[in-house]
């Protein structure tokens, strides 16, 4: 690997860099030396993240070095020996030159190495990041990763909790109560032996739920320890920039060097993050919620239940609130006067609602009683009373629901009161420097659509209240960047592919960026076109402006082009369209007009959904289109800012085109927008405040999306692409400054269409014989693609999917064999799977429950005449095995000193129990099939199988819970598995089998003894085989 030396820094990179890699490297390593913020823009492909690892990481290599030597030359002056073995001339000559890689002076007296916190948007981001951090040679320093329960708990009932909020205080209750195994086990462990020797220097969230599946440890907890000594985190951006997560996770930022990968909507992540909507449904249910609860305990005051001697003695059972009803009543009163003040405050009928400036909020929450004063206590008390609701699994607290209404106010609180008052300061002082960032927003409720939008245990008269919402919203990302900056961070370095227009960037973020950078791409001339288009073939303007995007002549036009690019491009096309209506409104118009049908004629059209659950379906049905080589690619047409435009990958031939319709300037008319102008209009020229005017903001904000969009196509130093920029605006001079560095040189400005058909069409001829044919594509969507640059950015966990399918997502993060739901298991793959598994089989139950799958798929083709798979083979396989299992025999002698055999067992009884057994199983797993789904019953296969091969029982439970706890009525059928468990695992499954379903399974101790060893115990007692 090269030694580079960069800015004094050796950097170990694998490979011979780039120009722009090396100059990237120089400006992440001058921010680290010099203690100041950056921004980076390198295009996607140019091996940003290696650059980004291997720079900072070999900077606080010598930043190590350097502490290292101050600590032995230190130690060495108390001692009064000078320095072991080093001679003052070579201390001096090391210490300069340490001085000069780091930027910190020798000498001092601070020993501790920064810590590199790198934050990307998700988690699915992260694991690529760690995948690549393990390919290079920095790959024994320490890491660690934060998660949340959602990914990393492994608790069976915790888990399948689908609230976020529940399964945090469901955790703690059941921590501090000290009735969580896989806690308690990692403590025991923790006794001898360090969290890092145990798990290893570079974890990613995968590695830490793996390794306490397998050990019965908590995953979650393993991850804080695994914080402590780490050289580098990974977290979410939200874990860094929320200061109740980042207080929650312990999240230390002092020194710390704070980067941001895929950074380009950073702002409105920050903004997002310290803002609220609080509808007044929430704050009655809160009430609602805190009323039942203190009537629920005056009733059990009263009752016998919670009797004096109860409460005194902790085996009773009930878990004892940590909170009186005083404190509810008082709770409730302090609600119930905030919801009178909102309803005080008059916001007219038919109106886009009323604005008032942040400190109205303090101004509000104040005539509540809720200050600065006694924020802690009244956080505290709703902290407790959400855990104890939520602890009690059932809900049973409220009655209600598991805190859903108390949970959000204690967010907005913590979002109000989120900057702790310095010592000394005033608070008036302190509210007005926090309150500048914001503004309040009151609009009436919608009651009509507040209706269709009701959860179903939101089914109260709580929820059916009208009212206003009450917003508060943030308008400055500086507002978080400020706060990271005031709890003493070295420097920020934000990066990303795409972060330009680099002005309004760093004007938002309101902390200075003295470094900045804004890459070329590593490819070459003849790998990009770009072209801007004024008119469309029959020379209509191409003008998707707001008086002629719903004109027909134009969007026939714009049809009409793409019909013709549909015919020059080959395999993937991309079309983004500034909005979903104009998308919309544009592809009528194409279906009524035969456009649509005109299109199709060369390339099938698949059309972005609003709905997200969708979108994994439609994007492999994309991609398998693209890969037949039968047809001639396909077409996808997006939004800008939506799913696709921001994250999904479209390298090489599943992207040779990009068509931008328009500019995707944000929605005018919401009051969100019209704030957010407002306010950098008030800011603008006020000291200390460099910002954009509202209107530029607006424009560049159209610019950055447009720029997201464009970045979707070319992906790597090897693929190629044409940017084609269809509306007339594209070509004014302020319009191509704003695009991407290396976008800008490459412009071509067209008034004839039929001039830039043509140019398109020999870009392509030239493009694809001077370019080497690219490598097997990805053919569907999927977290388990390698590489950086390849990877789309769907979360694995499925964030992005309706809550409904969040129990199978759970499954899915835990369960790798069914991280490819789509992918159905071949008979053949499950007939050999099934074999291996038979040959290697230690346990006869295991192989009954096998041969009855096996009959139950055998049946299933026998049923299917078209089924290529001849039964015969499967046959003579069960046969086969059948027969092995009747030779098997036991031939009991008596010991000398007993009368009577204790176990007599001739070929027959053996091959009857083994029958028996056998048709047992069969009746088993035809309940089974007859209870499942067809897609149910193939994941409950796919763990058996599973099983077989790697005996992870937790794995099995967790699809038996997923297939057999949601109904009462399928209980049974999840207890009945007992009898096929191995025998090591009986009790564990009988435990977990209560925990989950209630029902008993039958355990008994002695099925725990493995049959081989009773067999060699009996042989030794005397006993043949
Ligand atoms: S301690 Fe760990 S395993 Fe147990 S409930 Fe909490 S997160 Fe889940």
């Amino acid at each position: 690997m090269p030694l580079l030396d960069i800015r004094g820094v050796n950097v170990n990179f694998p490979f011979d860099p780039y120009p722009c890699q090396v100059d990237y490297m120089n400006k992440v390593i001058e921010c680290l030396q010099k203690d100041v913020n950056g921004v980076l823009e390198s295009p996607t492909g140019t091996g940003k993240t290696l650059c980004l690892l291997c720079s900072s990481l070999a900077w606080q290599e010598s930043r190590k070095a350097q502490t290292e030597l101050n600590k032995q030359v230190s130690v060495s002056h108390l001692l009064g020996s000078g320095a072991d073995n080093l001679s003052a001339k070579s201390i001096e000559g090391i210490a300069k030159s340490l001085e000069n890689s780091t930027g910190t002076s020798w000498g001092g007296s601070d020993f501790a190495v920064p810590k590199i916190i790198y934050a990307s948007r998700t988690h699915s981001q992260l694991s690529q990041v760690i995948q690549e951090l393990k390919r290079t040679a920095y790959n024994s320093v320490k890491v660690s990763v934060i998660g949340s329960r959602d990914q990393l708990c492994i608790h069976e009932q915790v888990k399948k909790e689908q609230n976020n909020t529940n399964k945090v205080h469901m955790c703690r209750a059941k921590v501090n109560a000290r009735t969580c195994y896989y806690y308690n086990h990692l403590d025991d462990l923790k006794k001898n032996s360090e969290p890092r020797v145990m798990m290893g220097n570079v974890v990613d969230i995968e590695d830490l739920v793996g390794y306490g599946q397998k050990n019965k440890v908590c995953p979650y907890y393993m991850a804080r320890e695994l914080k402590s000594d780490a050289d580098i985190t990974f977290m979410p951006y939200n874990y860094l920039l929320d200061p109740k997560t980042r207080k929650a996770h312990g999240v230390e930022l002092q020194g710390s060097v704070v980067i941001f990968d895929e950074a380009h909507n950073l702002e409105k992540i920050c903004e997002d993050s310290s803002s609220f909507d609080l509808k007044p449904g929430d704050l009655a249910t809160a009430i609602e919620e805190v009323t039942r609860l203190a009537e629920k305990m005056l009733e059990m005051y009263k009752s016998e239940q919670m009797s004096e001697s109860q409460f005194d003695d902790p085996s009773a059972g009930a878990e004892l609130p940590d909170f009186t009803v005083d404190d509810l009543l008082r709770l409730k009163a302090t609600l119930v006067d905030l919801e009178e003040e909102i309803d005080k405050i008059d916001v007219p009928y038919n109106s886009k609602g009323i604005t008032k400036p942040g400190m109205f909020m303090y101004e509000l929450l104040a005539k509540a009683n809720i200050v600065y004063g006694n924020k802690n206590i009244i956080v505290d008390t709703l902290d407790k009373i959400v855990s104890y609701v939520t602890a009690d699994a059932s809900g049973a607290g409220t009655g209600l629901s598991k805190g859903a209404g108390l949970s959000k106010i204690t967010d907005i609180l913590k979002i109000i009161f989120s900057q702790d008052l310095a010592p000394g300061s005033s608070l008036i002082e302190h509210q007005e420097k926090t309150a500048r960032s914001y503004k309040v927003h009151l609009q009436r409720e919608d009651i009509g659509k507040k209706k269709k939008q009701m959860d179903l245990w939101t089914n109260s008269s709580a929820a059916e209240k009208s009212g206003k919402t009450l917003s508060y919203w943030c308008f400055s990302p500086g507002h978080s960047m400020n706060d990271l900056k005031a709890h003493g961070i070295k420097c920020i370095v934000l990066t990303s592919g795409t972060l330009s227009p680099l002005s309004s960037f760093t004007a938002e973020m309101q902390v200075p960026f003295p470094v900045q950078l804004e890459n070329p791409h590593v490819i070459q001339k003849h790998q990009v076109w770009v072209g801007t288009m004024r008119k469309g073939p029959d020379g209509t303007v191409l003008n998707s402006n707001f008086e002629t995007r719903f004109n027909p002549s134009y969007q026939s036009s714009l049809g009409n082009c793409i019909v013709n690019l549909a015919r020059v491009t080959p395999n993937g096309l991309l079309i983004f369209y500034p909005s979903y209506p104009v998308m919309e409104k544009c592809l009528e118009h194409w279906k009524e007009t035969n456009i649509w049908t005109r299109i199709e004629q060369y390339k099938q059209i698949f059309v972005e959904s609003r709905s997200k659950g969708v979108l994994n379906d439609l994007m492999n049905d994309f991609y398998s289109k693209i890969n037949d080589p039968s047809l001639n690619g396909a077409i996808f047409i997006a939004v800008c800012r939506g799913k696709v435009s921001e994250g999904l990958d479209f390298s090489d031939i599943n992207g040779r085109a990009v068509v931008i319709t328009g500019l995707p300037y944000p929605p005018y008319l919401d009051p969100k927008v019209v704030l957010k102008m407002q306010y950098l209009d008030e800011m603008k020229g006020k000291q200390g405040f460099q910002s954009l005017s509202g209107k530029e903001w607006y424009k560049q904000q159209a610019s950055r999306a447009v720029n997201q969009a464009i970045g979707r196509v070319i992906r790597h130093k090897e693929d190629f692409g044409a940017i084609i920029l269809c509306d007339t605006r594209f070509a004014n001079p302020d319009a191509v400054r704003q695009l991407p560095v290396w976008v800008r040189p490459h412009v071509n400005k067209y008034d004839a269409f039929g001039l830039a058909l043509k140019d398109v069409m020999v870009f392509f001829k030239t493009a694809e014989k001077m370019m080497p044919a690219p490598k097997p594509p990805k053919r569907s969507v999927s977290s388990s693609s390698h590489g950086a640059y390849f990877m789309p950015t769907i979360t694995r966990s499925g964030h992005a999917g309706p809550s409904g399918i969040q129990p199978a997502h759970a499954v899915m993060q835990h369960v790798p064999s069914l991280k490819h739901r789509g992918e159905s298991v071949s008979n053949d793959k499950l007939r050999e799977q099934y074999q291996s598994a038979g040959r290697s089989a230690s346990s006869s139950s295991q192989k009954s429950l096998f041969s009855a799958l096996d009959h139950s798929e055998k049946h299933q083709e026998e049923r299917l005449p078209t089924s290529p798979l001849p039964s015969l083979q499967q046959s003579s396989t069960s046969g086969a095995l059948r027969k092995q299992q009747s030779k098997k025999k036991i031939v009991i002698k008596k010991r000398a000193s007993e009368s009577a055999p204790i176990i007599q067992e001739s070929t027959e009884v053996s091959s009857k129990v083994s029958m028996s057994h056998l048709n047992s199983a069969e009746s088993y797993i035809a309940e089974v099939k007859s209870t499942l789904s067809g897609d149910s019953y193939k994941m409950f296969s796919r763990a058996l199988v599973e099983y077989k091969k790697t005996e992870d029982i937790d794995k099995v439970i967790e699809v038996l819970a997923t297939l057999f706890t949601d109904d009462t009525a399928k209980h049974h059928l999840f207890a009945k598995f007992y009898r096929f468990v191995r025998a090591k695992h009986k009790e564990h499954f009988h435990i977990m089998c209560q925990e989950l379903t209630g029902l008993a399974t039958g355990y008994k101790a002695e099925d725990t003894v493995n049959k081989k060893r009773l067999q060699d115990n009996i042989a030794c007692h005397g006993i043949i085989d």
